[in-house]
């Protein structure tokens, strides 16, 4: 057995090969427009592939699917070593922090090394498949089909809100493989490439202007067996893994996340920033403000870290990964509140070319309630809370323990 590198000597290491083959954030311009752009994806597989060509890439995959089977620790060291460095930021969600560990979860030795190989290489991005048009907190509730046809399987239905799907060459996606059980049991996980024919893509604009989620509707899309993630029936195991990545992940949890700080998307403007702007950091009703943003941050940072490692040696079970979630809402939330008002009406100056900070602060504001519906809901992750670690009563739910196709649904 080899031994395995001190987690100061990689720090070292990394520092060394950062300072020589990574560019410098300071002399990167910043992108021409939001973090949507093609343009950006393109550049983060060439700096993954740097990565990976450097044997940085993959720091917590274990190393027969690509990875180098290091710690979080060393996972840390080297995010606080490329700090300041240009990084290839949008790989890390969904592809590195959610569906890579899932598939790495329930995957096939050929779907984790194929896919999980490939994502850490640069050569490809995954998305996710999961919320549809009828609503996406009753997950199980789905209604996309997988109806089984010989070796293959044919789906057809409709996904949407699904996160840079666009730049993606592959989905886990969420169907219903039988009808006559309860909707928990029913459903499968399928790798689905998000070219396939029969599937249409189209891209959501949103009220920011951002095209970041996409739509799609599936006309007999054809998979083989092979596509299945983990049990036929079993596709909702594989989920609660995949919510657990997304909630552990958005909490600030996850050990597969590389780096930190881009040059800060237009809804990343912070209320210290937009005081600095306007110049009222002295102001003592402005640092009030400020201090409140940053002592519920400092608070979750550090509940972020308990409840991970809490989860970790297994003194708390993966659902308390809703807590980071939740945490991750308020924060966010209040972040978007704070800058606004000390922002005021200069939060409405500014073009979308060239908003300026205070005007990135409105444009931040429009964004504000995504921080409490993806990866599920703040209301769902109340519910987990309360039912899953605090043994309070569950929900009522009527179409418990009821075939799907006698649920009555819609209208
Ligand atoms: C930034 C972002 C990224 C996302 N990325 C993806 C992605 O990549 N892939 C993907 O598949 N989806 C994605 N989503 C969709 C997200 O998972 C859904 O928005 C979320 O699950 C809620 O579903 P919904 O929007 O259909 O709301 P609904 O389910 O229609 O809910 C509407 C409201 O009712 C409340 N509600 C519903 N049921 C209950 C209940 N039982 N108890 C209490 N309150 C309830 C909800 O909390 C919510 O406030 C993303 C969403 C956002 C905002």
């Amino acid at each position: 057995m080899t031994e395995t590198e001190s987690v100061e000597s990689f720090r070292l290491r990394a520092r060394a090969w950062l300072a020589v083959n990574m560019p410098r954030l300071a002399d990167v311009p910043p992108p021409a427009s939001d973090e949507d752009d093609i343009g950006e994806w393109l550049r983060a597989r060439e700096l993954q592939k740097k990565l990976y060509d450097g044997g940085f890439a993959g720091i917590c995959f274990p190393t027969e699917y690509g990875g180098l089977g290091l710690t979080p620790a060393h996972q840390r060291a080297f995010t606080d070593e490329s700090d300041g460095y240009e990084m290839p930021l949008p790989l890390n969600l969904p592809t590195f922090a959610i569906c890579a560990p899932t598939i790495l979860d329930a995957g096939t030795e050929d779907q984790k090394r194929d896919r999980i190989g490939a994502a850490i290489r640069g050569d490809e991005v995954l998305c996710q498949f999961l919320s549809e048009p009828s609503g996406g907190s009753d997950l199980a509730g789905l209604i996309t089909r997988a109806d089984r046809d010989g070796d293959t399987w044919v789906l057809n239905g409709a996904k949407t809100w699904s996160t840079s799907a666009y730049a993606a060459d592959w989905a886990l996606c969420l169907a219903r493989t039988n009808w006559d059980v309860p909707k928990h049991h029913g459903l499968t996980m399928f790798l689905m490439p998000t070219k396939a024919p029969g599937v249409t893509m189209n891209r959501v604009r949103m009220v920011n202007g951002s095209l970041e989620f996409c739509e799609e509707f599936f006309d007999d899309v054809v998979l083989p067996a092979s596509a299945v993630v983990g049990e036929v029936d079993g596709g909702w195991a594989v989920a609660s893994r995949q919510l657990f990545h997304e909630r552990n992940a958005m909490g600030g949890g996850s050990p597969y996340v590389s780096g930190k700080r881009g040059h800060g998307g237009m809804s990343h403007v912070g209320p210290a920033a937009v005081a600095a702007a306007l110049r009222r950091s002295g102001d003592p009703r402005v640092r009030e403000l400020v201090g409140r943003g940053i002592a519920l941050e400092t608070v979750a940072r550090q509940t972020s870290a308990r409840v991970t490692r809490a989860i970790a040696s297994g003194a708390l079970p993966p659902t308390a990964a809703s807590l980071l979630r939740l945490l991750h809402a308020e924060v966010s939330q209040l972040n978007d509140d704070l800058s606004l008002k000390i922002a005021g009406s200069s939060a409405g100056f500014g073009n979308a070319e060239t908003p300026g900070v205070t005007g990135k602060a409105g444009v931040g504001f429009l964004m504000r309630q995504g921080g409490s519906l993806g990866g599920g809901s703040t209301e769902m992750s109340r519910n987990v809370i309360s039912e899953r670690l605090l043994g309070m009563p569950r929900e009522a739910a009527l179409d418990r323990d009821v075939p799907f196709k006698q649920v009555k649904r819609g209208r």
